[in-house]
């Protein structure tokens, strides 16, 4: 297998587009189906993108496996070796280090498309770093990002924990485990004054949901003497700020074993274990518990994963939405608020709002949309790349 950093001699591998198939000239990402030809190129390694007719579009790295076979990393034409990702990856620290010398201690130093370097995220958790390869390209050139990020950030400690099915789709072993020698098994974290333990390599995205993070700090500052739902609590992010924020009482509803442990590790590590209450079941049926016994909150969150994975499940999707909410609603205390989520691509904001609208009409409640939420501001949107935003939340109150 050639290097993946080799830089071609001579005739460099194309892939020529169909014409008329222009979206690539400003988005990322090709199709088979947009392809006339392409070079016969070792699965993951480079092409140059060029149109029917034959001018240069960017360059990018190539998978003949999944439908999505090529991602652009650049519209100059540069060569994509070690050099061009330091420098990608000096652009994306220095957008989360806003003046400091360094980004924040918890934050999500690359995301993938929006930070030009497609198929790659990093997280920042303290001194380590947990890395995401997505894509058949960005796996086999995981040394070179290691050498970087090690290089910019000097003394860090980088968990390689690629996803089992974007792994899958692409066609490469998913790594677990150390980049370099090895590392705590567990990292503590300071959320705006909540703490949180991240057990590394465990759990879901790379430990905890970062692009929640602000949003959490606004639950927390509406929570003061509330009681607070937090349905889909994953390891209680929500209930922990509340509680922090001053909230009476926090009642978590999550599935999962283990998320549970980690939530109950996270309150009583904040000193709340006395005020939460876990209740391990489908907050579907919970949802609708609680509402048969009158239970009232002042604050409700509902975070669920994403239901619609494809587009054709949107509609049962849409169901799913809109019972969660209309249950919410239903036990919302005049004056209190909901922040409530989607983060399925295919579920977009007008359909969502759509949903809630539905929801709050069978439910009779009256609601002011005070804010429309997003994913926190290290997980940067692309005008030309709607993709890039994913969740779509809604902060409504009752009166
Ligand atoms: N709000 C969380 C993230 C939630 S992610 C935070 O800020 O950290 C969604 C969570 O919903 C996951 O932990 C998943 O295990 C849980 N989940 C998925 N389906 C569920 C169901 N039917 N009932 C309860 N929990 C569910």
């Amino acid at each position: 297998m050639k290097p993946p950093d080799a830089v071609e001699v001579g005739r460099r591998p194309m892939l020529r587009l169909k014409r008329g198939h222009d979206t690539p000239r400003s988005h990322p990402w090709i199709f088979k189906g947009d392809v006339a030809e392409v070079s016969d190129v070792e699965p993951g390694s480079e092409v140059t993108v060029v149109d029917s007719t034959g001018r240069f579009i960017g360059r990018g790295l190539y998978n003949p496996r999944p439908a999505l076979c090529c991602r652009v990393l650049t519209w100059t034409d540069e060569p994509l070796d070690a050099a061009f990702f330091r420098r990608r990856l000096e652009r994306a620290l220095a957008l989360r280090s806003r003046g400091q010398t360094q980004p924040p201690a918890l934050c999500r130093l690359v995301w993938s498309e929006a930070d030009g370097l497609p198929g790659l995220v990093v997280d920042r958790y303290g001194f380590v770093l947990v890395m995401q390869c997505l894509t058949l390209g960005m796996s086999r050139l995981r040394a070179t990002i290691v050498e970087a990020l090690i290089g910019l950030l000097g003394d860090v400690q980088v968990y390689e924990m690629d996803e089992e099915a974007s792994a899958r789709l692409e066609g490469f072993s998913a790594a677990r485990g150390w980049a370099r020698g090895s590392g705590p098994r567990s990292v503590r974290v300071n959320e705006g004054g909540v703490g949180f333990d991240v057990t590394i390599g465990v759990g879901h995205k790379t430990g905890l949901y970062l692009d929640q993070r602000e949003n959490r700090a606004r639950a927390g500052a509406l929570a003061r003497d509330r009681d607070v739902l937090d349905a889909f609590s994953y390891t209680g992010g929500f209930a922990c700020h509340a509680l922090y924020g001053g909230a009476r009482r926090a009642v978590c509803i999550e599935s999962s074993p283990e998320a549970i442990a980690g939530a109950r590790q996270n309150l009583a590590l904040n000193g709340f274990a006395a005020r939460a209450e876990i209740l391990t079941t489908n907050a579907f049926d919970e949802l609708r518990r609680l509402e048969r016994t009158g239970a009232r909150f002042g604050v409700i969150v509902l975070d669920p994963p994403p239901f619609a994975r494809n587009r054709s499940a949107v509609d049962a999707a849409a169901r799913g939405y809109k019972e969660i909410n209309l249950r919410a609603l239903r036990m919302l205390e005049p004056g209190g608020s909901l922040l409530t989520f989607s983060c399925s691509h295919h579920v977009s904001e007008a359909l969502f709002e759509e949903i809630c609208r539905e929801a709050a009409a069978d439910a009779g409640v009256r609601t002011r949309v005070a804010d429309r939420l997003s994913q926190a501001g290290d997980h940067p949107v692309l005008l030309n790349v709607p993709e890039t935003r994913y969740l779509k939340g809604l902060l409504l109150e009752a009166f």
